[in-house]
């Protein structure tokens, strides 16, 4: 067991590597290290509940701070790491102080992707990553002001969800031929298309951004056909990318993601990384992958957690996610791709259906709208490998139990 554990980044994977460092015994002395003002949050209800004013700061965070306290953890906060000094197995923090580990836990996550655009710097044009982006967006998020997102990503959509409800006048603007178009699911992104269009959203799928307008504000954004859309705030959604600058300059190995092995260890045997932040193998999955989810922070916590505590438990999860626009629970199990037989159970204008994808017949990926159950019980399926009969799934009067279970035997 070692003495000293520091974890760099304070996101969820941090914090749930605390809890379960704690739960599983570790006696050891832990500190956190975060850029953010926060402790430890949850970042979900961002774009959804905290956006919409009808959550406050206390309820987003993981633990309230009487935890940290209560578990002896170390926390600092408005504090970078600003380098890792791996021979002498200690850190560089912004305020020049130097700390020292047994072992290192990098939890750095990730930061949005951002654009260099005529205009792009001018106040009213925004990013949303954190609690300090939610809070700057809603000083201008009133009803009648024009918000112009760009990008039909999950976040862009749960935005254009809230702004509309709240009465803003919504237009999204997406370089692809389709809304959610990463999750290679073209019959959601019909569906949630038309739920967004039905709601008063302006999509503009096919169209760029070519620059936002302004002398000393948004006024407008200009898309890549030349239209300029009248614009009071502006919202860009275009994806992030992993905090890896801090394992590179260290010279741990990195691409993509920083590298670690199913036990959350990167290349440098005191070092482990967990969340966003990794590029990490997925055994069920036959692969590498970076995900970018609430579910793989915490796995990979608990991972990284009994690793140090000398318990070798590799990770393997089918990938999972979820998202809320308007009445609307999505929860997707797996991954899809354009080349695989997409199979409907339930009707789309119903709003509750599910939509399940199948390569050479067996179980990939399932996206459930209002359908918790198909949701909850794919996710055994594709670890099994199971192969449904497609015109069962199909088939609405055969309960979604019967057909799992049938499978599960
Ligand atoms: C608006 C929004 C909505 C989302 N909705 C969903 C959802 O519905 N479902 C879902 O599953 N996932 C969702 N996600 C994704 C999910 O929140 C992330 O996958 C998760 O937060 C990753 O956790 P993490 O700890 O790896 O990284 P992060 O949450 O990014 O935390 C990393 C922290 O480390 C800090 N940091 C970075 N470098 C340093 C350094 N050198 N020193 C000190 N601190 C540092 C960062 O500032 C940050 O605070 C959403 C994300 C956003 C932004």
């Amino acid at each position: 067991m070692q003495n000293t554990v520091v974890i760099a980044g304070a996101g969820h994977a941090a914090g749930q590597t605390i809890v379960s460092l704690r739960q599983g015994g570790f006696a050891g002395r832990v500190v956190l290290v975060g850029e953010e003002p926060y402790l430890p949050y949850q970042r979900p209800p961002l774009s959804k509940k905290y956006l919409a004013g009808e959550l406050d700061v206390p309820r987003l965070l993981l633990r309230q701070e009487k935890f940290y306290a209560e578990h002896a953890v170390d926390v600092l906060l408005n504090t970078r790491v600003t380098q890792m000094e791996p021979a002498a197995r200690t850190v560089v923090l912004s305020n020049g102080d130097r700390l020292g580990y047994d072992k290192l836990v990098l939890a750095t996550g990730s930061r949005v992707r951002e654009v260099s655009l005529p205009g792009s710097h001018l106040p009213g044009v925004h990013y949303l990553r954190t609690i300090g982006d939610v809070d700057r967006i809603r000083e201008h998020f009133h009803p009648g002001a024009s918000l112009v997102i760009v990008g039909a990503g999950y976040i862009g959509l749960e935005v254009a969800a809230v702004a509309v409800t709240h009465g803003l006048k919504v237009t999204v603007v997406e370089l692809a031929d389709q809304v959610m178009a990463r999750v290679e699911a073209a019959p959601l992104s019909e569906f949630m298309a038309r739920v967004h269009r039905e709601a008063g959203v302006e999509i503009r799928c096919n169209t760029g951004v070519r620059a936002f307008t302004g002398d000393t504000r948004l006024r407008g954004v200009v898309g890549s056909d030349g239209v300029e859309i009248p614009a009071d705030l502006a919202i860009v959604g275009i994806g992030i990318l992993p905090n890896v600058e801090l394992a590179e300059a260290a010279g741990l190995v990195c691409s993509n993601g920083i590298m670690v092995d199913e036990y959350c260890r990167t290349s440098d045997a005191d070092v482990l990384a967990v969340g966003d932040c990794t590029n990490h193998p997925n055994p069920l999955l036959g692969r590498r992958v970076r995900l970018e989810s609430v579910h793989n922070a915490q796995e990979q916590a608990k991972t990284a957690a009994a690793t140090i505590l000398g318990r070798l438990e590799p990770y393997a999860q089918i990938p999972w996610f979820w998202s809320d626009q308007y009445d609307l629970k999505l929860q997707i199990v797996g991954f899809s791709s354009r080349s695989e037989q997409a199979v409907i159970r339930g009707d789309p204008e119903s709003r509750s259906f599910a939509l399940f994808f199948l390569d050479e017949g067996r179980l990939t990926a399932c996206y459930a709208v209002n359908h918790p159950r198909e949701f909850m019980l794919s996710k055994k399926l594709i670890a099994l490998n199971a192969r449904p009969d497609p015109a069962l799934l199909r088939d609405t009067s055969v309960p979604f139990r019967d057909i799992a279970e049938a499978l599960e035997r």
